[in-house]
């Protein structure tokens, strides 16, 4: 999971206004929390049941639950369940929970509907390309060499389960899974702020987005679609309405480093190894559930331009792509998103 705010990406601005009470029936004013976790911060808003609920037990569930959440899958933690299984030697069985179960169950259906452009096991390679953690003290100055990549290469198929509970690897494969975990992390929050009897609320681990009900407008959550700037945060470039929904974005516009005068992706292609080359400023994906919407976001930095429409198409994925274009930006979305877009402006 990502530690460095430089990779985090606020691309998602939750755009609903003021809190208070909003109809003609007497409701309850919306409340919201936050807090730390995985690098960056969650937020939750939401309108509480009854006058009397407690907030405090909810956020105290919700902070239990992402740190088990991140005792198993934080790759920055030397002692989680995925350290040690990236650590263990080829052939040793390892111990792992329902939550890393769940991750490589999902991780695989994307994998395998995306051709391979989603791949947990892209681990070693992130860490050649310095996007690790520990953080490495130098910044790359040279590419890793070939033979280095092709050591490090991804191998989804050498990681076996030999039971339940029990995961096994083949090859000398890393796992990493950032691109889907801080997704899976809402659905977390999602799950206990429901079971609390909650039925409107929105939240969010930076800018992946669950979203229930109504927000305090009355209506649907709007939620904004930031314009690419690699300084500037906070300008909105669309807006998608949201009632019962997931979204997720992924973005490379201020997280890339430059060696020898080209500029690299933090995205890694799994089949060459080497990072996107060119890959669209952001992809912005509305999916059954936020960990999905997570990991198709991230495959389709990986795809390029008609096939990623035609995967979406496939897949009936809603999803809106931003793209450099000429010192400006230009956009595209698959059929699914059109309707999401169109709600927002009205
Ligand atoms: P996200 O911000 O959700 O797109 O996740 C990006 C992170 O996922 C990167 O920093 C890597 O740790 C990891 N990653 C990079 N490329 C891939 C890939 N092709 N498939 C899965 N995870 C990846
Ligand atoms: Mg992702």
């Amino acid at each position: 999971m990502q530690r460095r705010r430089a990779v985090g990406l606020l691309s998602l601005l939750p755009l609903t206004g003021a809190f208070g009470l909003v109809g003609c029936k007497r409701e309850q004013p919306y409340l919201q929390f936050e807090g730390a976790t995985m690098g960056t911060r969650y937020h939750v808003r939401f309108r509480p049941p009854v006058s009397s609920f407690d907030a405090t037990a909810m956020q105290a569930v919700v902070d239990a639950r992402l740190e088990a959440l991140n005792a198993s899958l934080s790759t920055y933690r030397p002692d989680s369940l995925i350290t040690a299984f990236n650590e263990a030697p080829v052939g040793q069985v390892m111990p792992i929970d329902a939550d890393f179960e769940h991750m490589l169950a999902l991780s695989r259906q994307v994998h395998q509907a995306s051709s391979g452009a989603f791949d947990p096991t892209v681990g070693a390679l992130v860490k050649l390309w310095g996007f690790g953690w520990p953080k490495p003290e130098q910044p790359l100055v040279r590419l890793p060499e070939a033979a280095a990549i092709e050591a490090a290469r991804v191998r989804f198929d050498a990681i076996a389960q030999s039971a339940p509970g029990q995961l096994v690897k083949h090859a000398p494969v890393q796992l990493d899974f950032s691109a889907i975990a801080k997704g899976y992390g809402v659905d977390l929050i999602a799950e206990v702020v429901r079971a609390h009897g909650v039925q409107h609320f929105m939240t969010e681990i930076g800018g992946e987005v669950a979203t229930q009900g109504n927000g305090p407008t009355g209506g649907p959550w709007r939620i904004g679609i930031e314009a690419p700037d690699p300084v500037v945060t906070g300008r909105v470039l669309t807006r998608v309405h949201l009632s019962n929904g997931a979204l997720a974005t992924s973005g490379n516009y201020r997280n890339f480093f430059e060696v020898e005068g080209r500029r690299f992706s933090h995205i890694i292609d799994p089949v060459s190894g080497y990072p996107v080359p060119q890959p669209p400023v952001s992809v912005s994906v509305i999916a059954p559930n936020v960990a999905l919407a997570d990991a198709w976001a991230t495959a389709f930095m990986v795809l390029d331009e008609d096939r990623g429409l035609a995967v979406a198409e496939k897949n009936q994925l809603a999803v809106y792509w931003v793209y450099q274009d000429n010192g400006g930006h230009r956009t595209r979305q698959s059929s699914r998103m059109q309707p999401y877009l169109d709600a927002a402006k009205h």
